[in-house]
């Protein structure tokens, strides 16, 4: 069966990615949670001491270490959700600790880390069969295939 790319826009804490895993499941697609994404990179530079102590973050190092950064993600046949990984090491529970959730927004808001795993979602998204959601994920990633096929696959949203 052929296999498309969804992409789910919405508003934050509209019930998106709730709607996105459990579709994932339904139709043995792949969920990519962009935030877990914003995350792991997060975790990174926590763990590799590019916060300053004022909470800043260390932009230039950050930027120079950012082809250090690999994130996957591998289903879970336990939850039937898929996991985080980071340089191949599982860090689900890390990355929803309070100390990532402090600073994530931080990293988000930085241009090259936003280029960066815009990228990575669009590589992604060309090997199909995938479901993602995420602010910009139905602008700026330009996946092709957006919300309507999520209706085609019969979910009302
Ligand atoms: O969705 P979640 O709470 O895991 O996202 C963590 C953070 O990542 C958000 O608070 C936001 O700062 C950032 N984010 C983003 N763009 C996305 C997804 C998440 O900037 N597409």
């Amino acid at each position: 069966m052929r296999k498309i790319t969804i992409a789910i826009d919405g508003y934050s804490s509209c019930g998106k990615s709730t709607m996105a895993k459990d579709l994932a499941r339904e139709i043995g697609y792949i969920y990519v949670d962009t935030g877990a994404m914003y995350r792991s990179v997060t975790l990174f530079a926590m763990r590799n001491n590019l916060f300053n102590e004022d909470g800043s973050i260390k932009t230039d190092e950050l930027k120079s270490r950012m082809n250090e950064i690999n994130i996957s993600f591998k289903l879970n046949s336990e939850t039937g959700r898929p996991d985080t990984y980071l340089n191949g090491e599982l860090v689900e529970k890390e990355i929803r600790s309070m100390d990532v959730s402090a600073r994530v927004s931080k990293i988000a808001a930085l241009p090259f880390v936003r280029e960066a795993l815009v990228a990575q979602q669009q590589a992604m998204g060309k090997e199909k069969g995938i479901i993602m959601d995420g602010r910009d994920i139905g602008t700026v990633a330009r996946v092709e295939d957006k919300a309507t096929e999520v209706r085609r696959a019969g979910f009302l949203i």
